[in-house]
């Protein structure tokens, strides 16, 4: 008998609004209080919002809005069509549950806060769903001035709760002298406050403010005013999805993730209906199924290089299976891989021949029968010298496997020969070392080759990556703004060297290290000296730097004319 699977919840569509106003000390936020009766976070402090209703997607209420197209909104959100009834939702919600008319009138005018008071009892309805927004907009000939309505960021709530919601948080800056006020039935008490004091208030137990709440208050808590809130808000590019999600440790006890924590993506991507019962922790010798395709394996190797061990992914869904990069020669492990495969693996990939990537292919191959596939092995490094690939892997070459298509991309960079492997049909890219989770990968010429690795990562940009299995540690999601925040990390460090090279005049490694790695412990120099040397045959290859008698100094750049 089989488990069905559990049914995920889907959240429901809503929409935040975080109103603002100015008083002497900066600017002060619209708060409310959930009555402790509320099925949905009872009694804590929130900001005026609820689920999009209806009546927030029909013809009427976008007739209603200036400034903003459905196509255009639906941009902003990353949404296919639908995108402006959030904004129409954000701005009923707002007067529903704050008292407050995010309106204009036909000429462009904000309304007099006595036609606003006029208006106060359609409030009551308007929750009951009595009366829609659209009727009082009609009714007035009033506009929702959607531009100054600034989407600002975007929370999924996580699922075990018997309510969930895909919310969309909003900031605007409040009519003047529109003061607002709860309505007393969802919400029981209401009030201004700087962002500041209300984390100060939560700090010392007052009241309480979940997560989306807090990380929104300490955003605003750094602008000086509204308008500064509201720039800040426009200039966000693009706004990334912040969906918490449960998982299990290996003993089996729940913890919550964010974005920022390292295993959120692979939760995310192993977990697509989000029971909550995927384990996070990286378990040596323990396989972890990454999706339908693709099983990883990590070998006992963890340390200072390798991080939780080197990861061997199993690829493929039917009768023949590839192995991209069964590891260290470790007798245990290239056991556990063949058991893994049930004999079924038939090829072995390598993305690089550095000794904790390649050798236990030789050995494999011996268990399996397998044919090796990769680039011979470079004459300088830490190489594997007992590989020996039966088939030389070119770029762009492709390798059809039942249910999955692996091409070979070649990155040198970290080592000449390296090979990143995108999976085609899923778009999951295997970095090996090219791009690591939770280190920097080490540039160690002159097998290293700095330019030819941002040159590399340049064109990975290009592969249209959904997600990337590194070497070693987690998945990394969102590849194209790791890959961009890798590439501006090494420029920055680029930046640093130049700088330090005008200051110096001329320098030798041994004096530039400790000026271009003050950020760094001594202890990690030496390793650094490698890292720098790397840089400055780039900047040298570049023409920006020259060197002799082991003295470096900038190129003088030809007098203006
Ligand atoms: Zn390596």
């Amino acid at each position: 008998m089989t488990t069905p699977a559990p049914k995920k919840m889907e959240p429901r569509p809503a929409a935040t609004i975080l109103l603002l106003r100015d008083d002497q000390h900066g600017p002060e936020v619209f708060m409310l209080q959930r009555t402790k009766g509320a099925a949905f976070l009872p009694g804590a402090y929130v900001f005026p919002g609820g689920a999009l209703d209806p009546s927030d997607g029909d013809e009427r209420a976008a007739r209603r809005v200036r400034g903003l197209s459905d196509a255009e909104a639906s941009a902003k959100l990353g949404l296919a069509s639908g995108g402006l009834a959030y904004w129409i939702a954000a701005a009923r919600e707002c007067f529903e549950e704050a008292g407050i008319l995010l309106a204009v009138d036909a000429a462009g005018a904000p309304v007099a806060p006595a036609r606003v008071a006029a208006l106060e009892h359609l409030r009551e309805p308007m929750n009951a769903g009595t009366a829609k927004f659209a009727d009082l907009l009609e009714a007035e000939d009033l506009y929702i001035p959607a531009q100054e309505i600034v989407y600002f960021s975007h929370w999924i709530t996580a699922a075990g709760r018997p309510r969930r919601f895909n919310t969309r948080f909003f900031v605007a800056r409040a009519p003047r002298d529109q003061a607002g006020a709860h309505d007393d039935s969802e919400t029981v008490h209401s009030f201004w406050i700087s962002p500041r004091e209300a984390l100060a208030r939560q700090e010392r137990g007052e009241i309480e403010i979940i997560f989306p709440t807090r990380v929104s208050l300490s955003d605003l808590a750094r602008v000086t005013t509204s308008a500064a809130a509201v720039d800040h808000a426009r200039s966000l590019g693009d706004i990334q999805v912040e969906a918490a999600v449960w998982a299990l440790d290996h003993e089996g006890s729940a913890r919550m993730f964010r974005r920022a924590d390292p295993p959120y993506h692979e939760i995310h991507w192993s977990d697509p209906e989000e029971s909550g019962k995927t384990c996070f922790v990286i378990q040596p010798g323990v396989p972890k199924r990454l999706d339908a395709r693709v099983t990883r394996l990590t070998a006992p190797n963890s340390g200072v290089m390798t991080g939780p061990g080197t990861n061997c992914y199993l690829v493929g869904d039917g009768e023949a299976l590839a192995v991209i990069d069964p590891g260290p020669p470790i007798d245990e492990h290239v056991k556990r891989i063949a058991e893994l495969g049930a004999g079924r693996i038939r090829w072995i990939l390598v993305t690089h021949t550095h000794v904790d990537h390649s050798p236990a292919a030789a050995l494999l191959k011996t268990v399996t029968g397998a044919q090796v596939l990769g680039r011979p092995r470079p004459a300088h490094g830490n190489q594997d010298a007992s590989f020996a690939p039966d088939r030389v892997l070119e770029h762009g070459e492709r390798l059809a496997i039942p249910g999955a298509t692996l091409r070979a991309i070649h990155t040198p960079g970290h080592a000449s020969n390296h090979l990143c492997y995108l999976l085609e049909e899923t778009r999951m890219l295997f970095t090996g070392d090219q791009v690591m989770q939770g280190s920097t990968v080490v540039i160690n010429p002159p097998d290293g080759n700095m330019l030819a690795y941002l040159a590399a990562l340049e064109a990975l940009l290009h592969e249209g990556a959904v997600i990337l299995a590194p070497g070693h540690g987690y998945l990394v999601g969102a590849p194209e703004k790791e890959i961009r925040r890798l590439i501006a990390h090494r420029l920055a460090r680029e930046a640093k060297i130049t700088a330090s090279l005008a200051r110096l005049g001329g320098a030798t490694l041994e004096e530039l290290v400790p000026a271009v790695y003050d950020d760094v412990h001594p202890r990690i120099h030496p390793v650094a000296a490698r890292s720098l040397t790397a840089h400055l045959e780039k900047l040298t290859a570049e023409g920006t730097v020259h060197a002799a008698a082991g003295r470096y100094a900038l190129v003088k750049s030809p007098p203006a004319r």
